[in-house]
């Protein structure tokens, strides 16, 4: 991926609105959406489906329902951000290729780190963290 720097918003679900553990937290829980300029909207994220155990449809992961809330920097309360994903592959994906060649291994991550940097103050906020 290059250099891009466009700016979205991002629509999700407090993690600390399902896991009274982390309150206090800004983190986000799936499912996730940007919203870009135009207000199109894009999930980009969605535990029940993507990622290894979505897509052997053994998702245990909190997942938000309801009303998207509008994730806001920690920082300066902005709610624009440039966004940047890390997906994480362990050994069972290894070994899943083996097994079932034909299978479209890159969704089957079983880490994903997404971190938005803002478009307002630039502090760097995580935005979801998550083992899959
Ligand atoms: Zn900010």
């Amino acid at each position: 991926m290059g250099e891009e720097s466009t700016v979205a918003r991002i629509l999700g679900f407090r993690l600390a609105d399902y896991n009274p553990q982390c309150a206090g937290m800004t983190e986000f829980v799936s499912p996730l959406w940007l919203q870009w300029p135009d207000t199109t909207e894009v999930c980009v994220l969605d535990t029940k489906v993507h990622g290894y155990h979505g897509e052997m449809r053994a998702s245990a992961k909190l997942r938000g329902k309801g009303q998207k809330k509008v994730f806001i920097c920690d920082q300066c309360a902005a709610d624009e951000f440039v966004i940047k994903a890390q997906f994480d592959y362990h050994d069972a994906c290894d070994d899943l290729l083996e097994d079932e060649p034909d299978i479209d291994i890159v969704d089957y991550f079983t880490g994903i780190i997404i971190i938005g940097t803002c478009a307002g103050c630039s502090a760097i906020n995580e935005v979801l963290q998550m083992d899959l």
